[in-house]
C-alpha cells in the first residue's frame, strides 16, 4: 500500500481529513483472553487500589462513567455543523479515579502485572493473601529495591509513575519537551523522579529504555510494544458494552456503533478497538483521531509503512496541542494487532480542538483536555468527508461515543487558560 498524493499533500499542509481504511477486514465476534485477564486482573487488585488510595476509588474500581451529551449533539446541528441523528455518548475515561485519563487502564495493568510477579516469585505473601497486603510496608520495602521506568508525554507518566510509586517502587518517568510542567511537578509530589529531555517524546522513550536495558532490578515500560498495556485497554471494551445495555442501546448489524478514539502512540485506541471488534464484530466502526501536526498513524497504516516512518519523514514536526497524541511513531504492535480493525483515521486542527472544548464546557458543563477533545470532532468529520454509512442503517440507529480520553486532574489555572482559549 501506498498514501496516495491527495491524502500525503493534506498530511503536509496540515489539512484536515479522513481517511478510510482499505485494509478494514470483515469481523466475527471472537474471544479475546488477553482483556479478560486484564479485567480478572483489576478485580483481584480493586483491594490493593482501595487500600492504596483511600476515598478516591469506588471499592478499588477503575471505571469510569457512560455519559449522554444530548445538549452538546444539539448545539453542533445549531451551528449548522451536522445534525446528528442517533445517540451520542461520551466515555468519561478523564474521570477514571487517581490518573485522570484513558492511562489509568494500561498503566495500571502494567504496573500491577509487574508487581503481582515479582511478590509471587519471592514468595514474601501467602498464596491465599488479599492483594490489600500489596500496600503494607513490607511488600513496598520489598518492591523498593525494584525500579519501574517509563518514557512519557505526560498522562502515562502520570499513571506509571503513581502507580509505582504508591506501590512501593523506585519509579523513574522520562519526559518529553511537550509534556505539561504540572504533570511534572504532581508527579514529583507523588514520589517519582522526573527526568527531562529537550528532544520529542521518541528521545525520551529511547533515553528510558536505554536506562533500563540489561537490569534485571530496572523494568522498563515500553509504550510502543507492550502487549500488558494493549490489555489494559482492551479491558474497557465490556465495561462500556455493558453500559450501552444498561443505557436500552442495541448493537448490531443495523444499530452500528461508531466510536471516535484519540490516538498518540495507538495503544490506547489499538486496544479498545481490539476489544470491541472482539464484542460487536463488524457491528463496531473504530476510527481513530489525530491532530494535524501529528498524524503519525493515519501516516503509517496509509503508506503501509507502519513503524518504519514518522511524521518527520514527510517534514512534520510534530507540535501540536493536543499533548497527549503528539508521537511522531505509531506503536508497531498496535499496527499489527489492529490495523485491520480500524475503519479509519481522521485529523483536527489544534483550533477546532479548543472550539469542541468550549462547546462541550457550555453546553454540558464537562472540561476535558484539548487532546481528548479530538474525539469530538469524529461525527462532523466523518460527515463532511463522506463516510458512508453501511447499507440498509437508518442514520437514527447509529449510537456515537466519543472516547474522553483525558483531563480529570488539569489544575484550575491551566483549566481556565484552555477555556479563554476555546472563547477565541
Ligand atoms: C495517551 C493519550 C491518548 C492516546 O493514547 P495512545 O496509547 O498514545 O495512542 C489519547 N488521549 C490522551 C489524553 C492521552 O493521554
Amino acid at each position: 500500500m501506498q498514501t496516495t498524493d491527495r491524502v500525503l499533500e493534506r498530511l503536509r499542509n496540515k489539512e484536515e481529513q479522513l481517511w478510510q481504511n482499505p485494509a478494514l477486514a470483515p469481523c466475527a465476534p471472537f474471544d479475546c483472553p488477553g482483556a479478560d485477564a486484564a479485567r480478572d486482573l483489576f478485580a483481584r487488585f480493586a483491594p490493593c487500589i482501595e487500600a492504596l488510595f483511600p476515598g478516591m476509588t469506588e471499592g478499588g474500581r477503575i471505571a469510569s462513567p457512560l455519559d449522554e451529551i444530548p445538549a452538546f449533539a444539539r448545539a453542533l446541528a445549531e451551528k449548522g455543523c451536522f445534525a446528528l441523528p442517533g445517540r451520542f455518548f461520551l466515555k468519561r475515561d478523564d474521570s477514571l479515579p487517581v490518573v485522570g485519563s484513558v492511562k489509568a487502564r494500561g498503566g495500571i495493568a502494567e504496573v500491577l502485572t509487574h508487581a503481582e510477579r515479582l511478590v509471587k516469585a519471592s514468595g514474601i505473601l501467602p498464596e491465599d493473601a488479599s492483594t490489600a497486603a500489596y500496600a503494607t510496608p513490607e511488600v513496598q520495602a520489598f518492591l523498593s529495591r525494584y525500579a519501574v521506568e517509563v518514557g512519557s508525554t505526560g498522562n502515562l507518566g502520570l499513571s506509571i509513575g503513581t502507580m509505582s510509586a504508591a506501590l512501593g517502587f523506585t519509579a523513574v518517568v522520562h519526559m518529553s519537551h511537550d509534556a505539561r510542567q504540572w504533570k511534572k511537578e504532581l508527579l514529583r509530589a507523588r514520589g517519582a523522579k522526573v527526568v527531562e529531555y529537550a528532544g520529542d517524546y521518541g528521545k525520551a522513550v529511547s533515553a528510558g529504555r536505554a536506562s533500563c536495558a540489561g537490569d534485571p532490578m530496572r523494568y522498563f515500560v515500553d509504550d510502543e510494544r507492550s502487549e500488558t498495556l494493549f490489555w489494559g485497554y482492551a479491558a474497557a471494551a465490556k465495561e462500556l458494552a455493558e453500559q450501552l445495555a444498561a443505557a436500552g442501546v442495541t448493537v448490531d448489524a443495523a444499530h452500528p456503533l461508531i466510536v471516535y478514539l484519540p490516538c498518540g502512540v495507538g495503544g490506547a485506541p489499538g486496544g479498545v478497538t481490539y476489544g470491541l471488534k472482539s464484542i460487536f464484530g463488524d457491528a463496531a466502526h473504530c476510527f481513530f483521531a489525530e491532530p494535524v501536526g501529528c498524524p503519525c498513524m493515519l501516516l503509517g497504516l496509509s503508506s503501509g509503512k507502519g513503524a518504519d516512518i514518522c511524521v518527520q519523514d514527510i517534514g512534520l514536526d510534530g507540535r501540536t496541542e493536543a499533548d497527549g497524541l503528539a508521537c511522531g511513531r505509531p506503536s508497531p504492535l498496535v499496527v499489527s494487532k489492529a490495523g485491520r480493525m480500524v475503519s479509519g483515521v481522521y485529523t483536527v486542527a489544534d483550533e477546532r480542538l479548543y472550539r469542541l472544548l468550549g462547546l462541550l464546557y457550555r453546553t454540558e458543563g464537562t472540561f476535558i483536555e484539548p487532546s481528548a477533545c479530538a474525539s469530538l470532532a469524529g461525527p462532523v468529520l466523518l460527515a463532511r468527508h463522506g463516510w458512508q454509512l453501511p447499507e440498509g442503517v437508518a442514520p437514527e440507529n447509529i449510537t456515537h461515543v466519543a472516547w474522553s480520553t483525558g483531563g480529570g486532574l488539569v489544575p484550575g489555572t491551566e483549566r481556565a487558560a484552555y477555556l479563554a482559549r476555546a472563547e477565541l
